[in-house]
């Protein structure tokens, strides 16, 4: 079996370990790295990442010299978070005819926020005669995928509610910042105004994908981000909170059909939740026949999972049929342990 070559995009804190995780896989072989900060460029790749195998490669922020068809077969790209600003570089990937794997959460489900980019991705795609996805832990896997999944026995289905508590403190500055943290109040709730909490990003995507492959119907969805204010004193590597400031960001989804709710999406994000007597999970709840309760506590761990299905989905879309395809379209990847998981075709 000739291992997959794949070229990683993006060598922050998600690109860089999955770069490490392809590396130590024998059905992979990382053969490229890209990224932009002056302190990569030129460097050795294995230096970056702080591995000791030389692998013959060098980080470039120059694509065209890396993406050639004949010597790659996958690039997997963590850049950022939307369609539109990953757009030019999607389009590279595709037209230099490789497939893509891409962790930004708007391309779970691009149809979701920018539907004629998602056209244009799925005829490129088929052009050149690849396949393009993409996946995460959340969006792709927590709060949709595995809901699908766990319908797959129920005769009916009347709603769902699906919650993921998780802890924020692993994450830097860029995640504190876009989640709230720090803040008072106020300035929280101005900068849900202004755009600048984003809060999650991804609940359209999986309220698209849980909608599509149920045909659950979802016709409407509101979102609403609220503060999580601290009421003790909570510390990490990257920031201090104290009693009254905002210590995460919980956002709620909720998906009607006609005037009924369908779906109910409830992800509160926040640093240290113990230190409040909250623990972290994943939480599942279908209504229908039969009745279903799921969780896993604590949460699957978000930035392991989110390099662990990136990396798993590598044979999967190299293989699928050409086009922009979602978590639901392509075979359940699992982790790729031996030969049969990277040879497993429908
Ligand atoms: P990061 O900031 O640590 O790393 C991003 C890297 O990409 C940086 O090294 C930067 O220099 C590089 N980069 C940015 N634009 C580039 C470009 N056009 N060309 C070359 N290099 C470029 O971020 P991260 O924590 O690794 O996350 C990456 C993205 O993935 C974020 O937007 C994050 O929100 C998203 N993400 C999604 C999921 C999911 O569940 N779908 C999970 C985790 C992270």
């Amino acid at each position: 079996m000739a291992a997959v070559r794949v070229v990683q995009w993006g060598l922050g804190a998600m690109g860089s370990g999955m770069a490490r995780l392809i590396d130590s896989k024998n059905g992979l072989q990382l053969v490229g790295g890209i990224d932009t900060r002056p302190q990569y460029v030129g460097k050795p790749l294995h230096e970056v990442l702080g591995t000791h195998t030389d692998l013959g490669a060098t980080v470039t922020d120059d694509p065209a010299s890396v993406l050639d068809s004949s010597a790659v077969d996958c690039v997997v790209i963590a850049t950022t978070s939307w369609v539109q600003e990953q757009m030019e570089d999607l389009r590279t990937i595709l037209r230099a005819g490789i497939n893509c794997v891409s962790i930004a959460e708007e391309m779970a489900s691009p149809e979701a926020a920018s539907p004629e980019e998602a056209t244009e991705l799925d005829a490129l795609a088929k052009e050149h005669g690849v396949s393009i996805i993409g996946t995460g832990v959340n969006p792709g896997l927590s709060m949709d995928m595995l809901v699908v999944a766990l319908t797959a026995g129920c005769h009916d289905v009347t709603s769902i509610e699906a919650t993921r508590v998780n802890d924020l403190s692993p994450y830097g500055p860029t995640v504190m910042r876009t989640q709230g943290v720090g803040l008072s109040e106020e300035e929280f709730r101005t900068g849900v105004e202004d755009g600048s909490v984003d809060g999650h990003i991804g609940f359209p995507e999986s309220a698209q994908m849980i909608s599509d492959a149920l045909g659950l119907g979802i016709d409407r969805i509101e979102q609403k981000r609220d503060p999580i204010v601290s009421t003790v004193r909570r510390e990490t590597p990257h920031i201090i909170i104290e009693p009254g400031m905002v210590a995460g960001c919980k956002q709620t989804l909720l998906g009607y059909r006609a005037e009924q709710v369908v779906l109910t999406l409830v992800h509160p994000q926040q640093v240290l939740p113990e230190l409040e007597g909250q623990g972290t999970g994943d939480y599942i709840t279908i209504h229908g026949t039969p009745e279903i309760s799921m969780q896993i506590t604590p949460e699957y761990a978000g930035g392991t999972a989110t390099q662990g299905i990136a990396v798993n989905c590598i044979p999967r879309i190299v293989q699928a049929s050409p086009g922009l395809k979602n978590m639901l379209d392509i075979p359940l990847p699992g982790a790729l342990m031996g030969p049969s998981a990277y040879t497993r075709r429908v």
